[in-house]
């Protein structure tokens, strides 16, 4: 139940106004040992703010984190330290997350330097490289810099870095937005090959359905800092319940072999998390919003592995969920 909101200052701060961004909003989700639960949803949802949340990298103003039972600390002392070995996070930058100046295999060493000074320099090395072998590199890039690998290359060393201390959370914030489409997919293949080996679970961040659809066991879609629906890929691709889910899944690229949906176009201001919506704070895109739905905020509902927020998805009185009616 985590939130979190900024104070802003405005360009009108001469008379101090200020304006809070509210960048999660009662965020709730569990992520289970060897899982990938993808967050989806347009960028300002939220999803990369949840994601530093889950780090311990940024404090909530309320609700908590844990990771393996175990309260996340945000002050960054020993036990944040210790868990932090055990939560690793890959980029969308692979460039701005390694180091210019120094050569790759030293890059990926790091963390033994950090973590293992019990170890002897010569076996950090030596792990280093048996780490860029299992990401796809070769043993003649060791020395290379970053600025003389391809994007594809940088975030494998990121990828291998991230791996060195066999964590068992990966978080990946949109890991192969920054590449090539050519060289997404080999990315993509490289970190289930990973999890199948190693068996770490992954917060999955991404805008892209179809990475989505590749990596995740489980989805939750985020909108204006909420979870609006949550349930597994197939689930949710295919019988969305919740009207923005619909709207993303309909303006996505269908697989082959599936009856093309009707592009659902929402109108309206896209989401501005300085100024939310009162009620449900999808109602002004929203195709098919009643009355209520500007006054009352919608829970998010669970039932049999899924879950949804949307007046219309509720039955009364029961806790089963049916897709809202959508106009396409
Ligand atoms: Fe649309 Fe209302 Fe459901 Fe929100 S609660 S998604 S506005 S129908
Ligand atoms: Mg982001």
């Amino acid at each position: 139940n985590i939130t979190l909101h900024y104070a802003l200052r405005l360009p009108g701060g001469l008379w101090g106004q200020s304006a809070t961004l509210k960048a999660v909003n009662g965020v709730s989700f569990h992520l289970n040992r060897g899982e990938v639960l993808a967050l989806v949803g347009e960028s300002g949802c939220g999803k990369s703010t949840t994601a530093r949340l889950a780090l311990g990298q940024l404090a909530p103003n309320s609700g908590e984190v844990r990771f393996e039972g175990v309260p996340v600390p945000v002050d960054r002392g020993p036990e944040w330290r210790r868990l932090r070995a055990r939560m690793q996070m890959i980029y969308q930058d692979p460039l701005g997350a390694l180091d210019r100046r120094l050569p790759i295999l030293n890059q990926i060493a790091e963390p033994f330097d950090i973590h293992r000074k019990d170890m002897p320099k010569a076996e950090r090395l030596e792990r280093a490289a048996a780490l860029m072998r299992s990401v796809g590199l070769r043993a003649d890039q060791a020395t290379n810099f970053p600025h003389e690998l391809s994007g594809g290359q940088r975030q494998r060393v990121v990828i291998a870095r991230a791996l060195a201390l066999d964590p068992s959370l990966l978080v990946c914030d949109e890991p192969v937005s920054a590449l090539d489409v050519s060289i997404q997919a080999q990315v993509l293949n490289l970190l289930d090959d990973l999890r199948q080996k190693t068996g770490f679970a992954a917060l999955f961040i991404s805008h892209d359905l179809k990475v989505v659809r590749q990596m995740a066991d489980r989805v939750a879609v985020m909108y204006l800092g909420k979870i609006v629906e949550e349930g597994l890929p197939e689930e949710v691709f295919h019988n969305p319940l919740h009207p923005y889910t619909q709207a993303l899944v309909s303006a996505a690229p269908s697989p082959r072999g599936t009856t093309r949906r009707e592009r659902i176009v929402l109108s309206g201001d896209p989401p501005n998390p300085v100024n939310i919506p009162t009620g449900c704070a999808f109602h002004p895109r929203c195709p098919v919003a009643v009355a209520n739905c500007r006054k009352e905020v919608p829970q998010l509902v669970r039932d049999a592995g899924r879950a949804a927020a949307c007046h219309l998805v509720h039955t009364a009185g029961g806790s089963a969920l049916r897709p809202a009616p959508n106009l396409a």
